[in-house]
């Protein structure tokens, strides 16, 4: 349809330039959308493989533009990252998930532990680990409550300085995950000088682990790689009782996916956790 119309009238409209004015547009509303309030989080639960109780959650972003309705975090965080409004965007996440594992200590909520996704522009500024330190400062929280997920190609871009980082990170109590393990192209040998807490399988791995013999032993000698040094694993994207199957016959300890819930607003989260919550 897009070519037929730059044929016909839009010759001189590239699809790129469609492109770049499209890009431009979501980079200006960006610009405003922290003041006017228009993100939310949705959260999605961490099952644990074993009792399946819900062992922490997620924060996920969402963007409500003011005419455009939902712009997907895969759409604008790219931009974001581009432009260095992530930094603000990203604070604001920090932020708001703090003061949430605050409430829900207080309301006692099980679990009250919140992942929250950081970019590595984020991380490398100067100021980053003493921004986090300040906000579990003000919002008083248990620092192991707040989990940061990296991903594994934003920790190989520049290893020596993002290491660096999470080490300090680590230092403040908080869990470090390493997020979409296996999509990416990190060595082992990196792999094992890094000191995380957590290792999330990418969904890739998860998508035909019931049909692929490779992708299980590869799934197998990674968890077992992780457990050697002392990781937990998540395996992300698991959509159906098969897969749950085989992970659990691997020994993953958590998993996160449709299967048990898609990301949800806060009230609907709350509700979940109500339900499951053990006396
Ligand atoms: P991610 O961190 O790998 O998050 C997992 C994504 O997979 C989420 O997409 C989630 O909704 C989706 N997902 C979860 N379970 C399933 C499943 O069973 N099947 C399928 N098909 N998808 C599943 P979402 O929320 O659209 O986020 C996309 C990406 O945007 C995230 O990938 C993360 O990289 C980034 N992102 C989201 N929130 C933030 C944020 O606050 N800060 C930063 N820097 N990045 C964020
Ligand atoms: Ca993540
Ligand atoms: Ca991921
Ligand atoms: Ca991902």
């Amino acid at each position: 349809a897009k070519k037929q119309c730059k044929k016909s009238y839009h010759f001189y409209t590239s699809d790129m330039n469609i492109e770049m004015l499209e890009k431009l547009e979501i980079e200006n509303s960006l610009r405003h959308a922290v003041e006017r309030n228009e993100f939310l989080i949705y959260y999605q639960p961490k099952i644990n493989i074993n009792n399946e109780n819900i062992s922490g959650v997620e924060a996920l972003i969402r963007w409500k533009h003011p005419n455009k309705g939902f712009i997907p975090p895969n759409v604008f965080i790219p931009i974001a990252e581009e432009t260095g409004l992530i930094i603000p965007i990203g604070e604001w996440v920090l932020k708001t998930a703090c003061r949430q594992i605050r409430v829900w200590q207080e309301l006692g909520y099980t679990p009250v532990y919140i992942s929250v996704n950081v970019s590595v522009i984020q991380i490398k500024q100067p100021n980053f680990v003493d921004m986090v330190k300040g906000i579990i400062k003000e919002t008083g929280i248990k620092p192991y409550l707040l989990e940061l997920e990296i991903t594994e190609n934003a920790i190989m871009e520049d290893f020596e300085l993002t290491n660096k980082i999470l080490d300090d990170l680590r230092k403040l109590g908080i869990v470090i995950s390493l997020d979409d393990f296996g999509k990416g192209y990190s060595s082992l040998n990196y792999l094992k000088q890094l000191e995380i807490n957590v290792l999330k399988i990418d969904k890739s791995f998860v998508d035909d682990i019931t049909e692929n013999n490779t992708q299980q032993a590869i799934v197998k000698a990674v968890i077992e790689m992780a457990h050697s040094m002392d990781m937990s694993v998540v395996a992300e994207g698991v959509e159906t009782w098969e897969q749950f199957k085989y992970l659990k016959d691997l020994q993953c300890d958590k998993v996160q996916g449709y299967l048990f819930s898609r990301p949800l607003p806060l009230i609907e989260m709350e509700d979940m956790m109500r339900k499951k919550k053990k006396v």
